[in-house]
């Protein structure tokens, strides 16, 4: 005997799955359901960046402070009395030709000379360089959102992963949809600069604009303001600090590179890399991580740092105690300057509390508006991406909205 309303509520369910999991351009959820990177990789118009790109500098050009931009000229003109008088050093592709510095002494503190990570400057926090949990890995990946990472987001999913994701502005506005998927999963979202320069090269005001924005185009398109931001190459001195710490920014850096950004340069090859990712696990081996945890330098910069992430991951994951984000092992449990949105502890994300609890009410993208990175103060506006808890959860969601709808046809 067929049992009708059991069948009523099987067409009912199956129609909210197709609308929910087709793959398209339209959400994230249908977004994150292609799996053919062509496919991933077309460019789509999303409502809410075409309605505020003119907000915004030109996408992956060095950014300035656009003199419409009330609200980033207003925190602007707070900060900029106080920028230390350190000039710009270098020229935004890297080179220091030219460049007369102290390196001997490093009185800026400069990273890029020997890795300093304490600031000379008084008032200034230290470098998130590692993690404060021994024999742990902070696990990070830089210049998403990359258009084809589904699969690699998919396997981190596989895995119950979660990790810290520092997003390029100009990539966020190019894929608005593949930014969302990292909040949507749980991972945590830093800033990665606006247009992937070198930073001690800016003008300080330039300095500013691309944080600035980059931190806008993420709030304009997750509903998060980040407070954590890692230099492109490591490239930071204390002007910068200062800059980024006076935006609510902490700077994260790391110690060890696992150089797959180079691939293909310098003679740099896929064995090269793999010898860098074997030389973290040694250093874990050999007592490097007894004190504090380790920061390693990897990306979601394109298939193959992807592939070797995916490639290491058992690896890692069974040398090391723990591997979480970022934000966790520092128990930054509030890591927007929205208050509606929250990380586990380290403690509870080891003890199996992986995913961040969020407002997991659907709302449409589309505020525009601006992020304010410096004030503490606490931002209700629901998040403009939907929380997906767990696989599981995702299904209880699919299965209520299913049981709606089969009640009304029943
Ligand atoms: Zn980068």
């Amino acid at each position: 005997m067929v049992d009708l309303r059991a069948f009523k509520l099987f067409t009912a369910f199956a129609v909210v799955a197709t609308s929910v999991f087709a793959q398209n351009h339209s959400s994230e959820q249908s977004e994150a359901q292609i799996t053919d990177p062509n496919q991933e990789c077309t460019t789509y118009s999303y409502p809410t960046v075409a309605q505020n790109i003119a907000n915004f500098p030109t996408i992956w050009q060095p950014a300035t402070l656009l003199a419409s931009d009330s609200a980033g000229q207003a925190l602007w003109s707070k900060i900029a009395s106080g920028v230390p008088n350190i000039p710009p050093k270098g020229q935004l592709n890297g080179s220091t030709i030219n460049v007369t510095y102290d390196s001997v002494n490093d009185p800026d503190c400069w990273w890029t000379i020997h890795q300093c990570t304490t600031p000379k400057l008084t008032g200034l926090p230290s470098d998130v360089a590692s993690i404060p949990e021994p024999k742990s890995m902070g696990y990070a990946f830089d210049d998403g959102p990359n258009c084809t990472h589904n699969a690699f987001y998919n396997y981190l999913s596989s895995q119950n992963q979660k990790a810290t994701m520092f997003y390029i502005g100009s990539n966020v506005l190019d894929w608005p949809l593949e930014a969302q998927r990292a909040l949507a999963d749980g991972h945590e979202i830093c800033a990665h600069t606006w247009s992937h320069r070198y930073m001690t090269a800016f003008a300080s005001q330039d300095a500013f604009a691309e944080l600035w924005y980059s931190v806008k185009a993420i709030k304009l398109v997750t509903g998060v303001t980040p407070t954590c931001w890692r230099p492109p190459y490591g490239d930071v001195d204390d002007r910068i600090r200062y800059i980024a710490n006076a935006m609510g920014l902490q700077t994260i850096i790391w110690k060890f590179d696992s150089n797959d950004w180079r691939v293909g340069t310098n003679n740099i090859t896929a064995a090269d890399v793999d010898a860098d990712y074997g030389l973290f696990i040694s250093n874990l081996t050999a007592g490097t991580f007894n004190g504090v945890g380790g920061i390693m330098l990897t990306h979601e910069l394109n298939n193959f740092t992807m592939q070797e992430a995916v490639n290491w991951y058992p690896q890692l994951k069974s040398a090391f105690s723990h591997m979480v984000p970022i934000g966790v092992a520092l128990n930054k449990t509030q890591p927007y300057v929205e208050t509606n949105y929250s990380l586990p502890t380290f403690q509870q994300y080891i003890s199996g509390q992986i995913t961040a609890v969020g407002n997991a009410s659907t709302t449409t993208p589309g505020a525009s508006q601006s992020p304010s990175p410096s004030s503490a103060t606490s931002n209700k506006k629901s998040s403009a991406v939907t929380i997906r808890v767990s696989s599981s959860g995702t299904w209880w969601t699919l299965l209520s909205a299913g049981m709606l709808l089969s009640g009304l046809l029943l």
